[in-house]
């Protein structure tokens, strides 16, 4: 199972973004902040979940089609954003699945969400790219981004070029 009922503490993290989906009005990007272990990814999942069940609940059916491929990780529009090298998310990486992707439509789904665990990994090169296509993002796009709350130069930059962000 996956939903926000499944997430121990994290309140205000929860009640926002429960807050935000019933009352429809999603941002572009959402940086999830927490320490190692703090279940930061988890939230993501289930938001990103959320998002796109078919039901349209505040949380997560778990039984119609996108929710079921969802928890097998086969939901085509929830994207994890992978790197090739361990330590380091390259501009590369972020073109290849982000820039050169985003301009196609959501499957059949109403968001395409993309989630990148460990964002503090982005290089510079990298961080500039996503801050790029946060600048217009197509209406249908999300991002969900984890990371530890001691890396913050990516929250100034993405306040400073963007309105569309959320940050927890
Ligand atoms: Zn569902």
């Amino acid at each position: 199972m996956a939903t926000f009922h499944d997430i121990i503490g994290q309140e205000q993290i929860k009640e926002h973004l429960q807050n935000a989906i019933s009352a429809k009005k999603i941002s572009h990007a959402y940086i999830i902040n927490g320490e190692k272990s703090s279940g930061k990814e988890f939230i993501a999942r289930v938001f990103a979940m959320t998002l796109q069940c078919e039901k349209g609940g505040t949380e997560p059916c778990q039984e119609c089609h996108s929710c079921k491929q969802a928890l097998s990780d086969n939901q085509p529009d929830i994207i994890y954003v992978s790197h090739e090298k361990p330590n380091t998310i390259s501009v590369d990486d972020i073109r290849a699945q982000i820039n050169n992707d985003i301009a196609i439509k959501p499957y059949s789904s109403p968001y395409k969400i993309y989630i990148m665990n460990e964002a503090e990994k982005m290089t510079p090169q990298a961080q500039n790219a996503i801050l790029k296509t946060l600048e217009e993002p197509p209406s249908y796009v999300v991002f969900i981004l984890a990371k530890p709350l001691a890396y913050i130069p990516f929250e100034y930059a993405c306040c400073r070029r963007s309105s569309a962000v959320a940050w927890y």
